[in-house]
């Protein structure tokens, strides 16, 4: 499973669901949500939780919601989110956890919202240098008996199973992407401007804020832009 594409509908900064406090993160926690609604699905919870923010009388958020169709961030995952009860202490899962709701809407495929959970939480681990071992359940923390479906059975184990193949596809992919480039240097270009002095006081500007800046005179790109070289 490559990651699914994630849409944003970010919750309203500074409220009860968002503090905005940020911290490294250490684990990924799976969630499902207790509606079994038709229609219950992830927009509906992000809409939801966006109305819990600007209530302000209940602290529940999360950083992804997913459905049978899609995946959707609420929250950037380098700030912390309001789903497992445990406070804000330094190893809580609220503080150091991502959190990722599956929805459980009745009109859905529940295969497909935990194909594309795993696909999300594989991405996960390898943008935030994880291993597997991160992956809890809700229920690690505090002994709600939440993902409720996902603890039945062997459900969770094939839950994994199906992360660590998405984990092992998308390693895979990202290495050979990287493989491809065969130039070892790696530049990173804010603009490009015909006028020296401008160029100059941008680069001026960028070491004093630590950066190191070079100028440097490049009459390909002036070629690519369809300009002759003067
Ligand atoms: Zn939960």
């Amino acid at each position: 499973m490559v990651c699914p594409q994630i849409k944003e509908r970010l919750l309203p900064v500074d409220t009860i669901g968002r503090p905005g406090r940020q911290s490294a993160k250490r684990y990924i926690v799976i969630h499902e949500s207790d509606c079994t609604l038709p229609g219950a699905d992830a927009l509906a919870h992000a809409r939801y939780f966006a109305g819990l923010c600007r209530a302000g009388v209940t602290a529940l958020s999360y950083h992804y919601v997913v459905d049978a169709t899609q995946v959707i961030r609420l929250i950037p995952d380098k700030e912390c989110s309001c789903h497992a009860g445990d406070g804000m202490g330094l190893h809580s899962a609220n503080l150091r956890g991502i959190s990722v709701l599956l929805c459980v809407n009745s009109d859905a495929d529940p295969a497909e919202t935990r194909k594309r959970a795993a696909g999300l939480v594989a991405h996960l681990l390898i943008e935030h240098s994880l291993g597997l071992d991160a992956v809890h359940q809700h229920y690690d923390f505090g002994g709600k008996d939440c993902p409720h479906s996902l603890r039945l059975g062997g459900a969770w184990g094939r839950f994994i199973d199906q992360c660590e193949a998405a984990y092992t596809e998308q390693s895979e992919r990202r290495r050979r992407c990287l493989e491809s480039f065969a130039c070892p240097w790696y530049k990173v270009q804010i603009c490009a401007s015909r006028d020296h002095d401008e160029a100059l006081k941008l680069a001026c500007e960028l070491r004093e804020k630590g950066y190191t800046a070079y100028v440097v005179a490049d009459i390909d790109y002036g070629r690519l832009l369809g300009e002759s070289p003067s």
